[in-house]
């Protein structure tokens, strides 16, 4: 049996574990501590260079930093938050957590993220609906590619609604040359096992100030008062990252430019190989404005396409089944949200994008151990398996 290749397996630098044995030789085995700063400080210099405005505050996932930001803007029971429908539950989930109610918006074909004018008719019709104004808008940036950021930011200035960019699976990903995560007001980020780069399981909220970020960090350690004994006015969150998860975060950071060149060289790998398959297309950047870190590459099947196996189980199955026979690890495009069996009383906007991705669309191995000869050995079985 020939090698399994996976979808994106975490790559270590080699420097993790110094981090982790200072913080075990100074007794930092504690969700605080040096490398919980020089990992903040690491992601500082990458995704806001001079920028000494916004600061950015580690904790425990990806989806804790979603969390936190809608608590932070104030969104409680009876609020409305848009919400990209293509993209994996914890984009929605968080907003159920603050007991607000999530309205999913399609995407439109080029990014596959937030149709911005679907949001703007969306979130009118809302208004119209029910007298209020939600409250914030969350799109995402889905495998990697750059969202139509200016006309959603656009959208949501004219409606005075702040946009909360999901940038888990965008480390390093750019929208005219500027990183993604620091367009809204809030931006998160996720270093979970199989995202660019990984803490073993962690994120981090790219935040607006220092003040925000404050707010943030004391949200985060059960909001705690500053007296000497335990004084909390607010609802507390145990959301810190650990001094020991920092640690590896520390070390990725030294080769994070290095995974997201890796990435992308395995896009042109497939962008060349693909040539020779007509009726497949690779997800590609729509423009020069957008930079995609090509987090996972993405294909998807032109209506001449027929894949050996197909029992009515779906193109992307039937593929999925194939690719796994020759131990390649493939996944499903997400299962838009509104189709999501928790999600069926959610309003949703839908204009048949994701439906269409989803059902005829498949995410292919890009991680670390994916090189020339696994992006060979890719396209040759799907090559095989197509009819
Ligand atoms: C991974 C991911 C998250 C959540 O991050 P965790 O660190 O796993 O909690 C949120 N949104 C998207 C789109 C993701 O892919």
């Amino acid at each position: 049996m020939a090698e399994r290749i996976l979808l994106c397996l975490c790559h270590m630098s080699g420097n993790e574990m110094k981090y982790i044995n200072e913080a075990f030789a100074d007794n930092w085995v504690v969700p605080l501590g040096p490398n919980v700063n020089g990992f903040e400080k690491d992601l500082e210099r990458f995704f806001l260079g001079t920028d000494t405005t916004h600061c950015i505050v580690a904790l425990s996932s990806g989806t804790a930093a979603i969390h936190l930001a809608l608590v932070a803007l104030g969104i409680g029971p009876g609020d409305e938050v848009m919400v990209q429908s293509f993209t994996f539950s914890a984009s929605a989930n968080p907003v159920k957590y603050v007991g607000a109610t999530p309205v999913f918006v399609d995407s439109e074909p080029e990014t596959w993220n937030m149709d911005p004018n679907l949001l703007d008719r969306a979130i009118a019709d809302r208004i119209a609906k029910t007298g209020k104004k939600p409250k914030a808008i969350i799109p995402v940036y889905l495998y990697g590619m750059p969202a139509k950021i200016d006309e959603i930011l656009a959208v949501g200035r004219k409606w005075d609604i702040p946009v909360v960019e999901d940038s888990a699976e965008a480390f390093g990903s750019r929208y005219k040359n500027r990183y993604c995560g620091t367009f809204g007001r809030y931006g998160i980020l996720s270093f979970n096992g199989n995202k660019m780069i990984t803490t073993s399981g962690g994120g981090a909220l790219i935040c607006p100030d220092e003040e925000a970020a404050r707010l943030v960090t004391n949200y985060a350690t059960q909001s705690r008062e500053a007296t000497p004994w335990y004084q909390h006015e607010r609802l507390g969150f145990n959301y810190r990252l650990s001094n020991i998860s920092a640690g590896i975060g520390r070390g990725q950071m030294t080769i994070a430019e290095e995974h997201i060149a890796h990435h992308r060289g395995v896009q042109r790998q497939y962008r060349k190989l693909f040539a020779d398959l007509p009726g497949i297309q690779l997800h590609e950047n729509p423009g020069p404005d957008f930079d995609s870190n090509f987090w996972l590459c993405a294909i998807t099947f032109g209506p001449d396409i027929k894949v050996k196996g197909d029992d009515g189980c779906g193109r992307p199955e039937a593929m999925r089944r194939a690719l796994e026979k020759e131990n390649i690890e493939t996944r499903h495009l997400w299962k838009p949200m509104h189709l999501q069996p928790y999600f069926a009383d959610a309003p949703s906007y839908v204009n048949g994008v994701s439906e269409d991705l989803f059902s005829r669309g498949l995410c292919l191995p890009a991680g670390p151990y994916v090189g020339e000869k696994e992006a060979e050995r890719v396209v040759a079985a799907i090559a095989g398996a197509i009819e």
